[in-house]
């Protein structure tokens, strides 16, 4: 399958399918990548083990120079500091101006090596190879970034990527956690766009849990399609793009509180849809949003509830770091039936900090 990103002159291909890391070759070939100039993959201890060693016999044996550098698995990698490593490999790769980044592995690969190549030079060729469902999501719409230690993802460009090569085969080593919280963003896709591919979700939810290679492909391009329509839309974030953001306000203030470590992201904007369907009944629309949301995400196997020791208060707090305030409204992506929704700034301050109590008593 073949979903073009609709980017101008900064238009993509995403190519999905099973196999395809071991035929790289040929689409780097197709690419036009530079057989002089040094590749660097960047991929995590985690991927390497699994995905690294196929895809560098596969380049090589297509004549292309190929490095690797290896980064620990996990939210922490990407820094500053890791940027400097990536750098630093680079040089002594001899990497030019005419070479490509590689990102193999989950969005934290992709953000990080895509912000390399973003910089390197002021900007060489990028390419991605998701391992993740939820790279999916990361894998449109060129936003590439690192963390500081105030901030997440505040030190980035938008760089898009020369093409993006989805092998859903190498899904089938993800941890079970990391799959349901991938289709977090899928479910998101539907719910933001496209009531039909909603129920086709909750319809095809067995197949997509047992990692099914045809019901993968279908919802990985679905997912790809609505973001990559909303990006097309608003490259740089100017308006549209915001819609993006169904389940972060939330979610982002959770993941501040639990200090990046306890909730994954999909987790915390799980429990943020289903707190946006909330403050939409308190908005005045049916309840209905709200059943669906919280059912589908049910059935992913993705967290409802809000842990009861999460601090309401510093909860609110994080919100306030992250959104503008007028007069105790706040401003939220709000749904409004499903495959819509809306950003509404006359959210009331007091509603949030009932809704974020409600959450902890979802059953
Ligand atoms: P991740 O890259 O950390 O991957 C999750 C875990 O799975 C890691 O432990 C990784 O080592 C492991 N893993 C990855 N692929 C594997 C495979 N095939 N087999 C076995 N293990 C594998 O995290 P993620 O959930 O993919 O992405 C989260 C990151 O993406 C966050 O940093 C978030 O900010 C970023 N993100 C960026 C965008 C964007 O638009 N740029 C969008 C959404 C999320
Ligand atoms: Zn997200």
């Amino acid at each position: 399958m073949e979903l073009k990103v609709d980017l101008g002159e900064r238009s993509y291909p995403i190519y999905l399918g099973e196999g395809l890391l071991q035929e790289a070759s040929a689409y780097f070939d197709k690419h036009g990548i530079s057989k002089r100039s040094p590749i660097l993959i960047v991929t995590d201890d985690s991927v390497a083990g699994y995905h690294l060693q196929p895809v560098k016999d596969g380049l090589q044996a297509g004549g292309y120079n190929v490095h690797s550098f290896v980064v620990p698995s996990g939210e922490s990698s990407k820094s500053l500091h890791m940027l400097e490593r990536i750098v630093t490999a680079s040089l002594e790769a001899g990497l030019d101006r005419k070479s490509a980044i590689v990102a193999l592995g989950g969005g934290v690969v992709g953000d990080l090596a895509g912000f390399a190549a973003a910089s390197f030079m002021r900007g060489i060729a990028f390419i991605q190879m998701p391992t993740t469902i939820l790279a999916h999501d990361s894998s449109v719409g060129g936003k590439v970034a690192v963390n500081h230690p105030l901030a997440k993802n505040i030190i980035g460009a938008f760089h898009q990527p020369e093409m993006v090569l989805y092998d859903v085969s190498t899904l089938s080593t993800l941890p079970k956690r990391d799959i349901s919280a991938g289709f977090s963003e899928m479910i998101k896709h539907g719910l933001i766009w496209d009531a039909e591919f909603t129920s086709w979700l909750e319809e095809n939810r067995e197949r997509l849990l047992a990692l099914d290679p045809q019901a993968l492909q279908y919802g990985l391009y679905q997912g790809c399609r609505v973001k990559s329509l909303v990006v097309s839309e608003d490259e740089r974030e100017n308006g549209l793009r915001a819609i993006l953001n169904l389940g972060h306000t939330i979610g982002h203030a959770l993941e501040a509180v639990a200090g990046y470590n306890e909730l994954l992201h999909g987790e915390a904007i799980s429990i943020g849809m289903v707190g946006s369907a909330r403050l939409a009944m308190k908005l005045g629309y049916s309840e209905e949003i709200y059943t669906v949301t919280k059912r589908v995400l049910q059935d992913f196997g993705l967290p409802v509830r809000l842990p009861e020791h999460y601090d309401t208060a510093q909860i609110m707090n994080a919100m306030m770091h992250d959104k503008k305030f007028k007069e105790g409204t706040m401003t939220f992506v709000i749904p409004t039936e499903i495959g819509r929704v809306e950003i509404r700034s006359d959210v009331r301050r007091e509603w949030v900090e009932e809704v974020v109590e409600q959450l902890k008593r979802e059953a």
